[in-house]
């Protein structure tokens, strides 16, 4: 969905064994692993583990059930079909071009969710941050730093009141011509839990997927909880690691996507009040939930509220723990 970022896959590690971080890594590198492979035996069974360029991410897949990640990956590149801004024939393509469309109910949902958080966050988590990212360079990777006035005049098409969802037709609107709508912080993290969906109703009862650091675990792995290791954003080795059955998480952060102009860096993750990047210290939040799409869309709000802000939101979610971690 977004231009592809192998690095993602350094932000959050799943250890498939603690001893196995590195080859897990080295697999995350290789573009040519689409093949399923036998990961060593242990108690006489054995995990695949597959991996899959999509939604402009490696998506891996890892379960003692063989048919696991073909289920996985026809969900995940269902739902980028529908959702990306990448693919033109999307619905969320057509929407951003002619400002009306006639949604699937599953569009409609993520769009209606993702105005659940804009509220929740105070307005900064926002799906109409598109024309921004066009702006600052972030859609073509022609990066640049704006004009104050070009920021002015972009920020009269952003802000998710502007966006009429008409429940009796499920046609989405946008108030303002030039709106656009980016999903790239909350589609992630849906289409993993419309994958776990799938794999629920195959009755596969242990798998991990991870989409470019969305992640959601069913069951366990071989007895024993999944572990994933959260990366230091700075780079050297991990900060963290989770134990996870049942769960979603979700890191956002500032170190993968960004550019940098006079040794200042200018992230992907916007502050759609003042129209620039975010920019109040966090390095990296990482979320734990209960589906992964709350996962994905509270790491990005947290990101812009920063760690104060960040933490009051997150309360008001049940079962929801947060790491933050500051800029050094
Ligand atoms: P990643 O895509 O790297 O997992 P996020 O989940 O935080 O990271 O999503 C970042 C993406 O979300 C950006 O690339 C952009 O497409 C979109 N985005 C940027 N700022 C916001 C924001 N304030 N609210 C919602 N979406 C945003
Ligand atoms: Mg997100």
């Amino acid at each position: 969905m977004y231009p592809a970022k192998a690095r993602k896959y350094l932000i959050i590690a799943l250890i498939a064994g603690w001893g196995l971080t590195a080859a897990y890594l080295n697999i995350c590198h290789n573009k040519n692993t689409h093949k399923i492979k036998p990961q060593p035996k242990l108690q006489n069974q054995e995990l695949y583990k597959d991996t899959q360029l999509m939604m402009g991410t490696f998506v891996e897949v890892i379960s003692p059930d063989k048919k696991a990640s073909n289920i996985a990956f026809t969900e995940i590149k269902r739902v980028e079909n529908l959702l990306s801004k990448y693919n033109p024939d999307s619905e969320i393509s057509k929407l951003n071009k002619s400002g009306a469309c006639l949604v699937s109910p599953e569009t409609y949902y993520v769009i209606k969710k993702a105005k659940e958080f804009w509220l929740a966050s105070d307005g900064a988590f926002d799906i109409t941050v598109g024309p921004l990212l066009d702006l600052w360079g972030f859609t073509d990777k022609n990066y640049g730093l704006p004009e104050e006035k070009s920021i002015k005049d972009t920020l009269a098409r952003v802000g998710s009141d502007k966006i009429i969802l008409n429940k009796e037709n499920n046609v989405v609107e946008f108030i303002v011509p030039g709106m656009k709508i980016d999903l790239g912080a909350i589609a992630k993290g849906f289409a993993v839990d419309c994958a776990i969906d799938k794999l629920k109703k195959a009755s596969i009862k242990n798998c991990l997927i991870n989409a470019g650091g969305d992640i959601y675990c069913i069951g366990d792995r071989l007895g024993k909880d999944w572990k994933v290791a959260i990366q230091n954003p700075s780079g050297n080795g991990f900060t963290d690691c989770l134990l996870l059955k049942n769960q979603a998480v979700a890191t956002s952060g500032n170190y993968e996507q960004f550019f940098l102009k006079n040794k200042k860096r200018y992230a992907h993750i916007f502050n759609p009040k003042t129209g620039e990047p975010s920019d109040l210290g966090i390095a990296s939040v990482t979320v734990i939930a209960q589906d992964c799409l709350t996962a994905d869309a509270l790491a990005t709000s947290i990101f812009v509220l920063g760690k104060a802000k960040g933490e009051v939101l997150s309360k008001k979610f049940p079962n929801v723990k947060t790491i933050i971690i500051e800029e050094s």
